[in-house]
């Protein structure tokens, strides 16, 4: 297991999912967590199995609240040394003229623009104690491309982008910044898209999921802890020479049709 002693973490969009996975094992690991999340009953389950943590109820996407929640969860940790830009959302699953404006800024902004605004709220601490690390979620998708999930796939793109910029630019400030890219995993959020997926194609669920597995050259999903545990390696001083790199644990995704 990595060693996370002593190190402060701030993970988005960790009352479920695979932030909570996270936060579970950071925390077995020696790290104190601090979660948010747009969930309020996500959140209060969060706290009853971690009641040493702190956890607090915000929409990632927002400006206003993530400089009042960012403001929070250091005064609750006593400063910062990880920042996990966990927070996305599966937008729509449509062809492009099908996709609502409204919906397609929404997917861009909780997946991507909430990635912008926590490490602009948080480098600057970082970059005083000259030392940190941020990792960005992205999707072995946001590197292949899919159908009918375009503003999710370019979000994700965009975030790989984002991630080598940042390795370049705060690198001199011994900040390393990493891109995680997960292929499918178990859990409801792959439910939810397998269920979008088999309504707008036509597919049954079981045709759907024959298709996901098909795709990854393992030939099975991911599961959150697989996710979990790489995260936890390149926060650690064990991943300390890792910064820039999109790492995929995607069991090797092959392009999704
Ligand atoms: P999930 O859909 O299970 O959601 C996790 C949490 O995000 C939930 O607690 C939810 O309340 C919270 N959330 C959603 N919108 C929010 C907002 N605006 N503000 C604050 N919190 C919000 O997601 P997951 O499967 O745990 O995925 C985590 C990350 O991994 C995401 O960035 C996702 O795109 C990425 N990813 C997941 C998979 C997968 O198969 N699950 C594959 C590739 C990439």
């Amino acid at each position: 297991m990595s060693d996370l002693s002593n190190k402060r973490a701030i993970i988005t969009a960790g009352a479920s999912g695979i932030g909570r996975v996270t936060a579970r094992t950071f925390i077995a690991a020696g790290a104190r967590v601090s979660v948010c999340d747009i969930d309020d009953a996500a959140l209060a389950s969060f706290m009853e199995e971690f009641p040493s943590a702190s956890a607090f109820l915000c929409d990632v996407s927002k400006p206003a609240a993530v400089a009042r929640v960012t403001e929070l969860m250091v005064e609750a940790l006593g400063g910062i040394d990880i920042l996990v830009n966990n927070a996305g959302s599966a937008g729509p699953t449509a062809n492009i003229e099908d996709i609502d404006t409204d919906d397609w800024s929404r997917t861009v902004d909780v997946n991507l623009f909430s990635q912008f605004l926590f490490t602009k709220a948080l480098v600057p601490l970082m970059k005083a104690q000259r030392s940190g690390a941020i990792v960005h979620m992205s999707s072995a998708a946001g590197r292949l491309g899919m159908p009918m999930r375009t503003p999710y796939v370019a979000a994700k793109w965009a975030t790989i982008g984002l991630t080598q910029s940042l390795a370049m630019e705060l690198g001199g400030h011994n900040i390393r910044v990493n891109a995680i890219l997960p292929g499918s995993v178990r859990g409801d959020r792959m439910g939810r898209v397998m269920k979008a997926r088999s309504e707008a194609t036509g597919l049954s669920l079981a045709q759907v999921e024959a298709e996901e597995t098909a795709a990854i050259s393992l030939g099975r999903m991911i599961e959150p802890q697989e996710i979990a545990d790489m995260i936890a390696f390149i926060c650690s001083d064990r991943g300390s020479a890792i910064s820039g790199q999109s790492i995929g644990v995607c069991g090797n995704t092959e392009i999704l049709r």
